[in-house]
């Protein structure tokens, strides 16, 4: 028996280091972590009752503020109604109307939503769908297509589709067949069509994946939404399945409700998790056209789609994932996501200038500021920045030498402000 009473009077810091192991953490080169006992809005409060102002929403995730009343008692009532049961054979009225209230806001082609309980495994069910696609059509398509430096996850599927080496090293090996193209820009577009082109001309492509305008964990890096629909339109002549990853864009991110609205040419299948529970609950929907669905009708059982986790649909997830729909595009909201569009504008101007500052962006209540300075994404100057942020009270997590902003929508006026000020010390320190 271990004495748990005796661990009661450690510290959080001194008790974590004892059996916890963290995600992207080096532990032998590693700080403490940083407890948190308490969160509420913008602020996260730590156990000696320091703030700090999550200027990231906690991976981008709650979008309506820690501890939302309206989202806690939506879950709570459902709790208290039918907590859990599986999703196979049985159903229940939170997916039910999930369902119905997320067809209201997706692209119009999209038409049938399938439960997953993370972003990872989101798009290892849309690969699936691809694969499974073309199998059972007779057809063997065994490549994918994916932007350099994307990110989809870390399971094994979503991790094929990403290339962001720092975080794929040691499975090389062990990946799906992925061809990776540059994301369009202006200079390159023509040349990264004739290479799409050829791609689907040599080999048996099955689906495109792709963060539509913004790809989040490679440092916010932004392409038009014209070149992207241009290789949108490429995969769909050549009957590629399109699968647009808005587990970061979706749910007002980059100013639209969905970054695929930008597109005429509609993604066949979507991705959604992270803002999608508003931070509440672990879920995540993979939806596809009807197209998609139909190729799974057969009278051979084993044509379904045989793929479940244990908490698809959780019904608890479902409740606050409505309750976050209910607050998305309510008039407060949509102030809110309007004033930090227009505030992030106004700073962006002032800081372009600096001589620190090399490219900086704005997209929705993105903001991302490229330093001139050479950062490694797990380096010690990474690491002192995002202490210098933290002993002013603020959560940045910069990624390599991009340092991004993207709030809460209920951040206050002054907390948004207390970011950027901090933002500008970095610049005048560093
Ligand atoms: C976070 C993220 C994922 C992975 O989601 P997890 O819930 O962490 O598995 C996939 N794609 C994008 C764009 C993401 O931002």
């Amino acid at each position: 028996m271990r004495n748990y009473k005796f661990m009661a009077v450690e510290n959080l810091s001194t008790r974590d280091k004892k059996y916890l192991w963290h995600p992207l953490t080096q532990h032998k080169l590693s700080k403490p972590q940083l407890p948190i006992v308490k969160a509420k809005g913008a602020l996260l409060y730590d156990e000696d009752g320091n703030t700090y102002i999550d200027g990231i929403a906690s991976w981008y995730t709650t979008m309506y503020g820690h501890g939302n009343e309206q989202i806690i008692s939506a879950m709570t009532k459902q709790m208290q109604k039918l907590d859990f049961v599986m999703f196979s054979g049985l159903t229940h009225e939170p997916a039910i109307e999930l369902s119905e209230q997320l067809m209201a806001i997706l692209p119009e082609n999209q038409a049938k939503i399938f439960f997953n309980d993370n972003g990872s495994t989101a798009i290892d069910a849309a690969i699936k769908m691809a694969l499974q696609y073309f199998h059972n059509h007779g057809e063997r398509r065994d490549t994918l297509i994916a932007f350099e430096d994307g990110f989809h996850g870390d399971t094994f599927g979503a991790m094929s589709a990403s290339g962001l080496s720092s975080y794929n090293g040691p499975f090389e090996d062990f990946l799906l067949k992925v061809i990776r193209i540059s994301i369009p820009k202006e200079h390159n577009l023509v040349s990264v069509k004739n290479k799409l082109k050829t791609i689907l001309e040599e080999n048996d492509c099955a689906a495109f994946i792709f963060e539509p305008l913004v790809q989040g964990a490679a440092g916010m890096k932004f392409h038009s939404a014209q070149g992207l629909d241009d290789l949108i339109q490429l995969c769909q002549s050549h009957d590629v399945l399109c699968i647009a990853d808005e587990i970061m864009t979706g749910f007002g991110k980059t100013g639209m409700d969905f970054a695929s609205e930008n597109l005429l040419n509609k993604p066949d299948i979507i991705c959604l998790s992270k803002a999608l529970t508003a931070g509440m609950f672990p879920l995540s929907i993979t939806s596809c056209s009807q197209k998609v669905y139909d190729r799974f009708l057969s009278d051979e059982v084993q044509k379904g789609f045989f793929h479940a986790h244990t908490f698809s649909a959780h019904p608890i997830g479902c409740a606050a994932a409505l309750a976050g729909i209910a607050l998305l595009n309510s008039p407060e909201i949509k102030e809110r996501r309007a004033y930090i569009e227009k505030a992030h504008g106004r700073f962006s101007r002032e800081i372009e200038n600096h001589e620190k500052v090399g490219n900086v962006r704005v997209k929705g209540v993105i903001l991302a500021i490229d330093l001139q300075l050479k950062i490694e994404r797990y380096g010690n100057l990474r690491d002192e920045l995002y202490r210098f942020f933290l002993e002013r009270g603020v959560l940045l997590r910069p990624l390599g030498n991009t340092i991004y902003v993207l709030p809460p929508y209920v951040i206050t006026n002054l907390q948004l402000q207390k970011i950027y000020d901090t933002i500008t010390e970095v610049l005048n320190t560093f």
